[in-house]
Order: C-alpha cells, then sequence, then structure tokens
C-alpha cells in the first residue's frame, strides 16, 4: 500500500533491535484518515472470505480493527490483557509480549467469540506472531473459523509472517518491511 509506505518512510521512527516507532500516526496519535484508507484495503484484500466478526487484541489493534468493523458493519471484538471479574465464559491464553519483553495473559468472553464466528483478525504490527498466536489460540478454543489476518505493518525480518502462513492462515501485510538494519526502513 505505497501510501502506507510513503508515510512510514516519512514519519516513522527506528529503533536497536528492530522497533520501528509509528507513534506520530497509528500507535499514539492517530491518523484517522489514513486509518480509513488502511482499513479500505483490508476490505479489498479480504473480499472474498466469509467473516462475521472482526478481532483484535488490547489496546493497538483497536483502532483499525474498529474501522475494518465499520466498514464491513461487523461487529469487533478485542481481547483483554486483564481478566475482569465480571467476564463470562472466558477463555485465556497467554502471550508473549515483543516490544515490553514479557509474558502476559490475554482474555476473550465465550459469550462473544464462539463457534459460529468466521473471524478476520487485524493488528498493527506482525513481529514473531506471538499476539497472533494468542488470537489464534483463543479462536481455537471457541471452536470458531478463523478466516484470515490482517497486519499494517510486517516486520518479515522477523518469523512471525512464515510461522502463520505455515499454519494455512491467510496472512496480509500492507506494509511488509524486509530490514531495519542501520536503522534504514527498506520495504520488500
Ligand atoms: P509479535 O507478537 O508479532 O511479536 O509482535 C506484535 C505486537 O508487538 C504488536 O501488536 C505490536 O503492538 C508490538 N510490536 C511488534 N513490533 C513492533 C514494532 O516494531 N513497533 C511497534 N510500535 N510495535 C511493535
Amino acid at each position: 500500500m505505497e501510501i502506507l509506505k510513503k508515510r512510514i518512510l516519512q514519519d516513522g521512527v527506528c529503533f536497536e533491535g528492530g522497533i520501528l516507532k509509528v507513534d506520530s500516526f497509528i500507535n499514539h496519535q492517530m491518523d484517522p484518515m489514513l486509518m480509513r484508507l488502511i482499513a479500505e484495503e483490508f476490505v479489498k484484500r479480504f473480499s472474498d472470505v466469509e467473516i462475521n466478526k472482526i478481532m483484535t487484541i488490547e489496546a493497538s489493534g483497536i483502532a483499525p480493527a474498529i474501522m475494518v468493523g465499520y466498514l464491513m458493519q461487523l461487529p469487533v471484538v478485542f481481547a483483554k490483557k486483564k481478566e475482569p471479574k465480571t467476564m463470562r465464559h472466558a477463555l485465556t491464553t497467554t502471550v508473549h509480549s515483543f516490544t515490553k519483553d514479557r509474558e502476559y495473559p490475554v482474555s476473550i468472553s465465550g459469550e462473544y467469540l464462539n463457534s459460529k464466528d468466521h473471524i478476520l483478525c487485524i493488528d498493527d504490527f506482525l513481529a514473531n506472531g506471538n499476539a497472533a498466536l494468542g488470537m489464534y489460540d483463543l479462536i481455537q478454543q471457541a471452536g470458531a473459523h478463523l478466516s484470515g489476518m490482517g497486519f499494517i505493518i510486517e516486520k518479515k525480518f522477523q518469523n512471525g509472517g512464515e510461522v502463520l502462513r505455515r499454519k494455512g492462515i491467510r496472512v496480509e501485510s500492507l506494509a511488509i518491511i524486509k530490514s531495519l538494519d542501520d536503522c534504514r526502513i527498506s520495504f520488500e
């Protein structure tokens, strides 16, 4: 997606350890006009699969997910990083955070994810795939069907994309970064 790649080159900031900061338009301050274009691209790419619900993980996946849900006119559910006492029929898994380098539990209510669902997962980044595998695990626990996973940015030099595609998961990433070596952003 050319407009997204241009924006990443213009406003993205590269950090040691293969981290790309996009806080000025995706992760902290957000650009809703760009987010809408991003969501339109996801809608186009997943137009051939059955979807009845969008799923993401707290917190940075919520903005793109809700925009996709709005355009597709579908509900959006997000896995929570803390299981509230009031959550009914909770499904839980553990995710390793790439940016914080620690494990954390994520939960979703079986009231909002069940065996009738055809799920499209949306997230901001795909790095090692741990957040995505956490969502996949919750979907499997619920007996739901995973229709596909869409990421705004995939870092190809990490192996998440390979892991998910090897499992037969349909993965669509709008900007694929080949390398952040020497803090230079290069796309595939
Ligand atoms: P994974 O679970 O695939 O290793 O990492 C994905 C999650 O970690 C994303 O949901 C995102 O929040 C965060 N993440 C991974 N890499 C980056 C990065 O380079 N920059 C930012 N801002 N977040 C990242």
